[in-house]
């Protein structure tokens, strides 16, 4: 915190333009339950469609527990207006939101929610897109390449999602049917604790976009997952690649109770 000793002018690039979206609260019921991984769970919701919660492709909502807390989950889906919510939810060891999403939701349950919430949306502009996700850090990523796939194919996109093993990339069969559901885009995982037998890239996920892109100086990058990932991407890019800080657009999954 800071104490103004006068008035003050503030430029915060990352407020959007537009005026505010409305905030809903709503019940929403549990459709499925998917466990992709050992440790992911895609949950489906249904809001009722007249609460009216309209978000934007790279959104978030919260989940509201019983005594006020709250847990913050990216939508993976597309901007409909039938209420259809989609979440992946990473099992955190002894967390209370996360266990109980991947060990008992089940369908029907009801979760109260709110939102959406958050900037990480797509710019308009031409430049050639980087995408860059840790874990569930691919929610909105997929999000954005669901709702957006031909402005993104447009502009040459390239995402690297990072994970210690293969079953971290949860949602990857093979990179061929990957990159089939999205044309134009080109998928590069790398794996920090991959198995003996695993040929691709290893290592931090960040830095094997600086081993291939040596100028970034012309590109967006979007970035989503590790707190960690996200602050070393950033000053990593920009000190090093040249990438204009206000084109490094990120939603860092922090922790509420740490
Ligand atoms: C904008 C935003 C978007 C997000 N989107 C996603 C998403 O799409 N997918 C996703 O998986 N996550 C996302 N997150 C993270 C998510 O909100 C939760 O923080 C995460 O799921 C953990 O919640 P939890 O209730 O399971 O764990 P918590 O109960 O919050 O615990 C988290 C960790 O801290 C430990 N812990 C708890 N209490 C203590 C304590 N007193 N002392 C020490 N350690 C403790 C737990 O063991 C656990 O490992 C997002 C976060 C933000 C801010």
């Amino acid at each position: 915190m800071a104490l103004p000793l006068g008035n003050l002018v503030l430029h915060a690039p990352t407020v959007p333009k537009e005026p505010g979206q409305r905030v809903v609260t709503a019940g929403a019921r549990v459709v499925d339950v998917q466990r992709p991984s050992k440790d992911v769970a895609i949950v489906h919701l249904q809001a009722p469609a007249a609460a009216g919660l309209q978000f934007k492709a790279g959104q978030y909502i919260d989940v509201l527990l019983k005594d006020g807390a709250r847990r913050s989950y990216s939508l993976a889906n597309t901007p409909n207006d039938e209420g259809l919510l989609e979440l992946h939810v990473r099992r955190m060891e002894g967390g209370r939101f996360s266990t109980h999403a991947y060990d008992k939701l089940k369908a029907r349950d009801l979760l109260r929610i709110q939102g959406p919430y958050g900037t990480f949306v797509l710019q308009d502009s031409a430049a050639p897109i980087v995408l860059l996700a840790s874990g569930t850090g691919y929610a909105p990523i997929v999000s954005l390449l669901r709702t957006h796939s031909v402005a993104i194919a447009q502009r040459g996109a390239v995402l690297y999602w990072g994970g210690r093993q293969w079953s971290d990339l949860y949602a990857v069969e093979s990179v061929p049917s990957w990159q089939a559901q999205f044309p134009g885009v080109r998928l590069v995982p790398v794996l920090s604790e991959p198995n003996a037998d695993w040929q691709g890239r290893t290592g931090l996920v960040h830095e094997a976009v600086l081993q291939d892109l040596t100028d970034l100086s012309g590109h967006e990058v979007y970035a989503c997952g590790n707190p960690l990932m996200i602050d070393a991407a950033r000053g990593s890019f920009t000190a090093q690649a040249g990438l204009p800080p206000e084109h490094f657009y990120c939603d860092a999954f922090v922790i509420s109770a740490a």
